[in-house]
């Protein structure tokens, strides 16, 4: 006889095991798979956001801002500090710390929730049976009602630059760096390389990222991706835009990227060279041919709106299915499939998911770009609100930036909210909420934001919406 499950979750990461603490909570009986390995061999539940994305990767930029804020922003507060260094195996240490603390918290929160927790690869066969690969080299196979896929994400790799892991890198090796690289190549200049290369450059690296694509930062607001790139030149990160890497190959102790723009071909060489260019679905192993499970044209699972695959009780969430790679989104289609399967009420908001790059000045969007808006030939006005007018951002002595309200002229529907500037990741959360209680900019503006706050900025550029500002001028 075979182990029997209500339900079992195959990945541990930030989609996966929410699914299973979910279910486990709505008293059924589940298991979760994982067969994530840290360099060491050593196995860890979280998956790539505990172990070598967003958590990790937030530990360093804590640590290199304060470094940054210690060298440039002490001495305007009358601070003198004396000259200040860097011990980056302690950086380090307390990076992988607090990793180490966050992935032993899902064991605890498995254990409370009665999940049980399985080390090793497991492979959907049909029937929803699961067979389960031990490291040991051990198998067994394990039968459940409702199975869900939460396999993630690898990054992607460029063949003509081929991946060594020690000068030719991806951003998990770029996370635990022992050394300093004085000079460091990024291929792309999206949410992961700009957030590498801030730490980096903070650390005293010489950064170059080579972006294939002619604009920067595409994906967000117009007017928040021109000031970032100011911001970000100001760091001293070196953005080459319409570039193209070609190749790279490894020289000795260093890389020689080759790369071509409207000007032709260049050469840069670097010390290490990190190649951030997006990641994809995860799913060699995890599915038998039987299982009927249809990947789509770009090696996602094929889901509908509910993360159902087309097989009855099969599901999929996560970085492994279409949508954005994002933590926070993987989280809540967990959640969503497993309410469902408890034959609970489950629905994810895809028209709500903020988006952040946790860089100096910080960036935080949800909704719509105005770019989106108007080509959407939907009417709309838009307030803003720079953080230089803000008391508390000045006290703060981070008055970069500026807070973006895009709502309809019609019905005054807040259709997007973008921020760059002080814990713009914290402030959004005012903008998710609004949203997804389909607020009008009216509502921002009659809520009563305590003064000196950050979030007074939203609240002020709900106002200069109507031209009603009070702290700027409307124009
Ligand atoms: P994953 O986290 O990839 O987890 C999947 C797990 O399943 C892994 O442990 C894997 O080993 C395991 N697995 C796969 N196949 C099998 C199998 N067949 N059997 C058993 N186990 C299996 N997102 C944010 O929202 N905010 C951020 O700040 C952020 N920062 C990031 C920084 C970096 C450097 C990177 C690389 C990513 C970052 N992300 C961030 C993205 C985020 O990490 C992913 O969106 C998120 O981890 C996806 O969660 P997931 O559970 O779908 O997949
Ligand atoms: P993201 O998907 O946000 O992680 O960003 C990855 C970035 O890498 C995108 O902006 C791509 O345009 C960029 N990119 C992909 N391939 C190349 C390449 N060969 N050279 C330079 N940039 C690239």
């Amino acid at each position: 006889m075979s182990e029997q499950y209500d339900v079992i979750v195959i990945g541990g990461g930030p989609a996966g095991y929410p699914a299973a603490i979910r279910a486990a909570q709505l008293k059924l009986k589940v298991a979760c798979i994982d067969e994530w390995r840290n360099a060491d061999g050593s196995h860890a539940f979280g998956g790539t956001c505990l172990n070598a994305g967003c958590i990790p990767s937030k530990a360093l930029l804590e640590s290199t801002e304060l470094l940054h804020r210690a060298q440039h922003e002490f001495a305007l507060h009358g601070i003198k500090a004396g000259p200040v260094s860097v011990d980056l195996a302690a950086m380090q240490k307390r990076r992988a710390g607090i990793v180490k603390t966050m992935t032993g918290g899902i064991l605890a929160l498995f254990k409370a929730a009665g999940v049980v927790p399985i080390e090793g690869h497991g492979r959907l066969l049909g029937g929803n049976r699961v067979e389960v690969s031990g490291f040991d080299g051990s198998r067994r196979v394990l039968e459940a009602k409702d199975v869900v896929l939460a396999s993630g994400s690898v990054p992607f790799r460029l063949p003509t630059v081929p991946h060594d892991g020690v000068r030719i890198c991806d951003s998990w090796n770029a996370l635990e760096f022992a050394e300093t690289p004085k000079r460091l190549g990024i291929i792309g200049a999206g949410v992961i390389g700009l957030e590498l290369g801030s730490v980096w450059r903070r650390l005293g690296s010489e950064v170059t990222m080579i972006e294939a694509l002619d604009q920067f930062l595409p994906m967000a607001d117009g007017a928040v991706s021109k000031e970032a790139m100011r911001h970000f030149k100001k760091l001293g990160l070196d953005v080459k835009l319409g570039a193209r890497v070609q190749q790279a190959s490894v020289a000795g102790d260093a890389v020689d990227v080759v790369y071509t723009t409207s000007a032709g071909e260049h050469r840069l060489q670097v010390d290490r060279l990190v190649v951030a260019v997006g990641r994809r679905p995860f799913t060699e192993g995890l599915v038998a041919p039987e299982a009927g499970i249809e990947l789509d044209e770009r090696g996602f699972v094929r889901v509908d709106e509910h993360c159902r695959t087309g097989v009855p009780h099969v599901y999929a969430v996560g970085d492994v299915v279409r949508g954005p790679m994002l933590a926070h989104k993987g989280k809540e289609e967990g959640v969503m499939v497993a309410d469902l399967i408890a034959g609970r009420y489950g629905e994810v908001n895809y028209k709500v998911i903020p988006s952040v790059i946790y860089t100096a000045p910080e960036i935080a969007w949800v909704g719509q770009t105005e770019e989106q808006v108007k080509a959407s030939g939907r009417a709309y006005k838009v307030g803003s609100f720079p953080f230089a007018a803000s008391g508390r951002a000045r006290a703060m002595e981070a008055s970069a930036g500026f807070a973006k309200i895009i709502a309809s002229t019609e019905d005054d529907e807040i259709l997007g909210v973008h921020l760059i500037g002080p814990m713009a990741g914290e402030l959004i959360a005012e903008a998710v909420l609004a949203m997804e209680y389909s607020a009008s900019a009216e509502d921002l503006q009659r809520t009563i934001h305590a003064h000196p706050t950050l979030s007074e900025a939203l609240h002020e550029a709900a106002l200069a919406a109507d031209k009603r500002a009070i702290d700027s001028i409307n124009r």
